[in-house]
Parts: structure tokens; C-alpha cells; sequence
């Protein structure tokens, strides 16, 4: 409990007229220590005392008290036990566990505000630098912070750096788009004279055959070169779609009839499942009809005799949604997200001529085409058990018509 307080009144003569209760229970000898020092201390004073026996040392007062009680009480002494050494550190401890978490705390808000400061243009640029992020971002640049340290350094190379990069991929773009441009003439010329000589009715067997095996290759070479003019115009910002309200039902309906021929000299079984109302959207009829195909001919091209392709359209308010599911081959999960990169292809030691045919940009069409339709493509895809193709594309009707006549 507390230390209980010691106090001691004595006479004019010296003795002691009150003794606290707590004074009383000394030991003799150090209540003999009391009054002595009391007897012989001046009459304003303070000090301290050991008393053995008694709780070790003591802090005392004396004083003399004025007004009416002089004459019968000559001085007052108040001893109180001192705590022992003891009590600084634990009082250090004590103040130390609770000021220290304030002030880590404190630190901790303050660096982390401090690094926020710092770092803050640094976020800035790296929020740019994301933004750029395919060739019709290009011509950004990052906004350079004023001054020459290392942040405003480190900007101006990444703009030069950028600058450089959409040199090289202008350069590159052109090119493709040039190419394939120049290719197409010719390639027109070519298709058309290999096609007259295979009218030809005195053309041998022999030479007939030939002349089939060109045609094929020629119109492969068509559709690619014309794919990447489609790509490259894309890049170029310059494939805008021309938009005209259709509908999907028919496109679907078509591109499930040339997977049926497809899938029969196959061996494959074509599904096609459609509603029964028309499902109309913004599209371009024939980027879409492209874009079916270009699926539908994968998924047969891509599943073994014996297998089935399943075609279905659906729409709610806000979406068309076409699957394009086979129980093909299907594509590794690594290989997924590369399928719609150009000129990929699952397996490059497949030659494009060999028994399943291609160029790679056939999915990197679908790709384009769906985006530019404001849509999604998307794949899931089981190795040896088929791969289904996802296209959403959103439709006018998206925001309902009515709300305007509601609200
Ligand atoms: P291509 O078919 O001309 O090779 P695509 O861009 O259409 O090019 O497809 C790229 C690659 O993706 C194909 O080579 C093939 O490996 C894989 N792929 C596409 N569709 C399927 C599918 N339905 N099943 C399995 N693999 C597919």
C-alpha cells in the first residue's frame, strides 16, 4: 500500500506531544534517531534519515508553526519512506511503453507520408508508362517534372526512348501496310491467269493439278496479305468500322452452315443453336461474318473425325454472346494467352501447308474485329478435351430505351 506518512509534534521542551500511529510502530531505536534529530535540527529544515530496521531511508521536513499554537508546540516533522531507486526506472519503463508506440506510430505516418511526397511523381510516370501500351499510344510522352534530378532525367530518357520506339513502329506498320497492299495486284493477276489456264480445255490432268495446288496457295497467300492490311490498317488507326444496325441471327446461322460442309468432309458434327428473335446490334456485316468463320473453321480445323462443334447465339438486354465450343484438341494453358497474338500458332513445327493449314492471324482478326465492336473475345481451353471461344458483343439496347420516358 502507500508508504504511510511519519509525524512528530514536540514541545517547547522538546518532547513529543502527538506521534502519528504510523511513527509509533517504529522500531525504539529509530524513533530514538527521530527525536534526536529533531532536538537538534534548526527549526526550518529538511534531510534525510536512514532508520535502520524501519524500511530503510526517510525524507523528512521540520517546521515551526506560528500564530496561536506557539508557546506549546515548538516544531512539526513530516518522514516519508522513500520509494527506493527502484522507482525511477520503472517510472522510465512505464513512460517509455507508452511514448514510445506514439512515437513510431508518429514516425511511421510521417515517413509513410514522406515516401508518399517522394514517390508521388514517380507514380505519376509509372501510371504514363502504363497507359502506353500498344502502337496507338505511342506518340504519348511522359510529362517530364521540372528541374534536372533524377526523376526529370529519367523521363526525358524514357521519352526519347518512346520516340525512338514509335519511329521504328511507324516504320515497321508502314511497311506491312505498303506490302501488303503491293502483294494484292499482283496476287489478282496471278489468281486470275492460273484461273484461266485451268479453264483451259485442253490443259493435261497433270498440269490441272498443279494448277489447283497454286490456286490453293494462292488464295492462302490473298487471305493473309489481306488480313495483314486489315491488321495493319488497324494499327494505323485507319480500319474504322462502317456501323449498320443488323442482325446476328442469320450471320450465326451462316457461318453454322459452312462449318456443317466443313465439319462433314471431316467427320465432325456441327451443333447450331439460335433464338428465335432477331437479335439486332451495331456491326459490320462483314468484319462479323469474318469473325464467325474465321472461328467456326478453327474449331472444325482443330477437332479430330468423330468430335463435335456446338455454335450457339444468345442475347439479353445488354449483350449478344456467340460460343464457339469444340472437343478438339484443345490448347495448352500456357498457349492460351498467345493465341491471339499474330502469326502465332500452337505448334510452328505444323507447316502452314501441312494438314491443317493457317497463318496465325486468323485469331488476331477476331480479335480486332470484336474490340472494335466495342466486345470481348475470350477462350477456355482443356488440352485434349476442346476449347470454347467466347464473343460478347454489347447491344443498343444496352441502356434501356424507355428510362428517358420514366424518369
Ligand atoms: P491459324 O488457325 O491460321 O493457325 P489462328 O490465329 O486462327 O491461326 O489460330 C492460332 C492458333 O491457335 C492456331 O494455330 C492453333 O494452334 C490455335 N487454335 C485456334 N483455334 C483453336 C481451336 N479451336 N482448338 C485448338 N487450337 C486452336
Amino acid at each position: 500500500g502507500l508508504p504511510r506518512d511519519l509525524i512528530f509534534i514536540t514541545d517547547p521542551a522538546n518532547r513529543p506531544v502527538y506521534i502519528s500511529r504510523a511513527a509509533s510502530e517504529l522500531d525504539p531505536s529509530a524513533l530514538q534517531q527521530v527525536l534526536r534529530t529533531l532536538q537538534r535540527s534548526p527549526l526550518v529544515t529538511r534531510g534525510a534519515l536512514a532508520l535502520e530496521g524501519s524500511g530503510g531511508p526517510h525524507r523528512y521536513a521540520i517546521d515551526t508553526l506560528g500564530g496561536d499554537v506557539q508557546g506549546q508546540i515548538r516544531a512539526v516533522m513530516v518522514a516519508a519512506r522513500l520509494e527506493g531507486p527502484l522507482r525511477g526506472p520503472t517510472q522510465l519503463l512505464l513512460s517509455m511503453l507508452i511514448v514510445s508506440p506514439v512515437i513510431i506510430l508518429a514516425s511511421a505516418i510521417m515517413g509513410y507520408w514522406l515516401a508518399g511526397r517522394v514517390l508521388r511523381p514517380l507514380d505519376v510516370m509509372v501510371g504514363e508508362v502504363e497507359a502506353i501500351q500498344d502502337g496507338r499510344s505511342l506518340h504519348r510522352r511522359l510529362a517530364v517534372p521540372p528541374g534536372d534530378d533524377e526523376l526529370s532525367r529519367l523521363g526525358a530518357n524514357l521519352n526519347a526512348m518512346l520516340s525512338r520506339v514509335e519511329r521504328s513502329f511507324v516504320a515497321l506498320r508502314r511497311f506491312t501496310a505498303d506490302a501488303s497492299h503491293e502483294l494484292k495486284t499482283p496476287l489478282m493477276v496471278l489468281r486470275a491467269g492460273v484461273e484461266r489456264s485451268l479453264t483451259h480445255p485442253e490443259a493435261p490432268e497433270e498440269i490441272v493439278d498443279a494448277l489447283d495446288g497454286t490456286l490453293r496457295q494462292i488464295n492462302e497467300m490473298t487471305e493473309m496479305v489481306t488480313n495483314l492490311l486489315t491488321l495493319a490498317r488497324a494499327d494505323e488507326g485507319r480500319a474504322s468500322l462502317v456501323l449498320a444496325t443488323g442482325d446476328l441471327v442469320p450471320l450465326v446461322a451462316e457461318a453454322g452452315e459452312t462449318a456443317e460442309i466443313l465439319g462433314e468432309s471431316q467427320g465432325v458434327t456441327v451443333l447450331l443453336e439460335l433464338p428465335e428473335r432477331p437479335v439486332m446490334a451495331a456491326i459490320e456485316a462483314g468484319r462479323i461474318r469474318q469473325l464467325l468463320l474465321n472461328l467456326v473453321t478453327n474449331a472444325v480445323k482443330y477437332t479430330p473425325a468423330g468430335g463435335t462443334v456446338e455454335i450457339t447465339l444468345a442475347a439479353d438486354a445488354e449483350h449478344a454472346t456467340v460460343v464457339v465450343r469444340d472437343s478438339g484438341i484443345g490448347i495448352a494453358p500456357g498457349d492460351v494467352p498467345h493465341v491471339f497474338e499474330r502469326f502465332w500458332r500452337a505448334d510452328p513445327s505444323r507447316s502452314r501447308s501441312g494438314d491443317r493449314p493457317g497463318t496465325g492471324l486468323g485469331l488476331a482478326i477476331c480479335q480486332w474485329v470484336t474490340e472494335a465492336h466495342g466486345g470481348t473475345i475470350g477462350l477456355q481451353s482443356r488440352p485434349g478435351r476442346g476449347s470454347t471461344f467466347t464473343v460478347s458483343l454489347p447491344l443498343p439496347g444496352g441502356e434501356p430505351a424507355g428510362a428517358s420516358h420514366a424518369g
